[in-house]
C-alpha cells in the first residue's frame, strides 16, 4: 500500500495566492534594497542579511497596515509594505495583535505568511 502523505509543512503553494505573493515580495525587496540598501525599515538600524536581493533570507515584507489576508484590499495596496528583518518583524506582528485590529485573527508568520 502506497503512502502519498506529504509533509504539510509550509505548502502555502495549494492557496492559489502565494505565487502572486512571492513575485511582489520579491519586487518589494529589491526596490527596497535599490533605495535604502540591505538595512531594515523599521529604522533600527540592523541589516538585512541578503543571499540574494530577491531572496534576503532576514528580510520579511511586512504590511505597515495589518491585513486580514490575502483578500484584504490592503494585502497589495500601494504604499502599505515595508521591508523588516525577521526579527523586527515578529515583533510588529506581535504589537499588531496586541493591539487588538478588528477583523479575523490571522497570524502572519515569520516567514510572512498566515497561520492559521
Ligand atoms: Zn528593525
Amino acid at each position: 500500500m502506497k503512502s502519498c502523505m506529504s509533509a504539510r509543512r509550509g505548502s502555502s503553494t495549494s492557496r492559489g495566492y502565494d505565487a502572486r505573493w512571492q513575485a511582489f515580495r520579491r519586487g518589494v525587496i529589491i526596490k527596497h534594497i535599490q533605495e535604502n540598501g540591505p538595512v531594515c525599515g523599521c529604522g533600527c538600524g540592523g541589516r538585512l542579511t541578503t543571499g540574494k536581493p530577491w531572496h534576503a533570507d532576514n528580510a520579511e515584507v511586512d504590511h505597515i497596515k495589518a491585513v486580514s489576508g490575502p483578500d484584504d484590499p490592503l494585502f497589495y495596496a500601494d504604499g502599505n509594505h515595508q521591508v523588516l528583518r525577521k526579527s523586527c518583524h515578529s515583533t510588529k506582528t506581535r504589537r499588531d495583535q496586541q493591539k487588538g485590529d478588528s477583523g479575523p485573527q490571522v497570524t502572519i508568520g515569520a516567514d510572512g505568511w498566515p497561520v492559521s
